[in-house]
């Protein structure tokens, strides 16, 4: 095989680089319970997607579907106008990397990343370097010699990465592969990933339950809930405009305010309930009419301490106050007794009362979701 090793960055390997992978219909039940209602998603070569959702959402079950480790039960997988779900795993050539990072204990780091092409039968000086160069990606030169009992968590999952990569497969598929790393840890391997995504050229899936990660990864997210996809989009879409409660809790829309429809036109509505009276953003195709129930998501950054001018929200009494640096981070409780998070720059004690307001286009109305979670 010919290759340009050209520059580090934005390198591509044309042989294996992936075009299009398109999932029709994926599907997968255990008995009478469906892991994962059909699922369409079509993933362009270079794209780094996450896969995200809560515990038991079905993150799994869908990349094991992918992988070849389990069979589906509807729908199929065609990668560049070729059909791969009925092909074993080790025929689909998938990189995998997993949370446990299931290294040959008694290789050296440069023999677990060579194993896989030794087995493939991969010539020794194309071998060797391969083997070197991704070696060098991971920054894992100075180690090559070490086995992996000798490794940092972090230089494990390195190891783990190098070893699928090198094989240099069209799709790699990672599933929660920093949850057994600590906090300061995760965060660099988080950028390390991405560095290494751009510069070798992948196309990635990737799994994790962890919205800040899905964000700072992916180039698209797809948010799972209870095996259905609630929203497929960019970071800034997600962020922007969810598209249900749940997908907004998971943006980071701590406050999610139970209220009732008062008005509502195409300039926007109003929604009142308890203590709180505002005006918000409808979400969703379906018009409000006064007295449906609602929803209203509101960002802690968003929900603020009102000016003499604004129109205010409610009341509420600071409870906890953290400090954060420049801002405030307060949790405030009305007098109906609904707590709110918000932030402010200016000074709050515990005890005091607040006023707060949030501007109409922050402050997003969905359809109360039924006992379905359908909105
Ligand atoms: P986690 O983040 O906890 O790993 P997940 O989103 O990856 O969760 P899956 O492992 O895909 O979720 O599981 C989806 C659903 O399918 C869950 O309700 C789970 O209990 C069920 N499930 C998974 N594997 C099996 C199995 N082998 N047999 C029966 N049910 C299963």
């Amino acid at each position: 095989m010919t290759e340009t090793l050209g520059s580090p960055v934005g390198r591509k390997r044309p042989d294996s680089q992936l075009g299009e992978l398109h999932l029709r219909g994926v599907s997968r039940a255990y008995g009478a319970h469906t892991a994962l209602n059909p699922l369409d998603l079509t993933v362009k070569g270079g794209e780094f997607i996450a896969l995200l959702g809560p515990s038991g959402c079905g993150k799994t079950t869908a990349l094991n579907c992918l992988a070849g480790l389990l069979p589906l039960t509807e729908g199929e997988i065609v990668l560049d106008g070729r059909r791969v779900d009925t092909l074993p795993p080790e025929k689909r050539g998938f990189g995998m990397v997993f949370q446990n990072y299931a290294l040959f204990p008694h290789m050296t780091v440069r023999a677990n990343v060579a194993f896989g092409l030794r087995m493939r039968g991969v010539g020794k000086a194309e071998a060797r370097r391969r083997v070197d160069e991704v070696l060098r990606l991971v920054r894992l030169t100075e180690q090559a010699h070490k086995h992996p009992g000798q490794l940092s968590g972090g230089q494990q999952q390195r190891v783990a990465i190098a070893r699928a990569i090198v094989m240099e497969p069209p799709l790699v598929l990672m599933d929660e592969p920093l949850s057994n790393l600590d906090a300061a840890l995760r965060l660099q391997m988080r950028s390390e990933i991405r560095r290494i995504h751009q510069e070798f050229g992948l196309t990635t899936l990737y799994v994790t339950h962890d919205q800040e990660e899905a964000l700072s990864l992916a180039d698209r997210l797809v948010v799972l809930r209870a095996g259905r996809v609630s929203q497929i989009g960019t970071p800034a879409e997600l962020y922007e405009r969810p598209a249900d409660p749940h997908v907004a809790a998971f943006m980071g829309y701590r406050n999610l305010l139970p209220l009732t429809i008062a008005s509502a036109d195409a300039a926007g509505a109003v929604a009142e309930g308890r203590d709180l009276r505002l005006h918000g953003t409808p979400v969703g195709a379906r018009p409000l009419s006064p007295g449906d129930e609602v929803v209203v998501a509101v960002r802690p950054e968003d929900l603020r301490l009102a000016e003499a001018h604004e129109q205010a929200v409610t009341e509420a009494v600071a409870e906890i106050v953290e400090y954060h640096g420049r801002v405030l981070h307060v949790e405030a409780v009305t007098r109906a007794g609904d707590r709110l998070y918000l932030k402010t720059g200016r000074q709050v004690r515990p005890g005091d009362t607040v006023t707060v307001a949030v501007a109409p286009e922050r402050a997003l109305v969905f359809r109360a979701p039924d006992e379905e979670g359908t909105p």
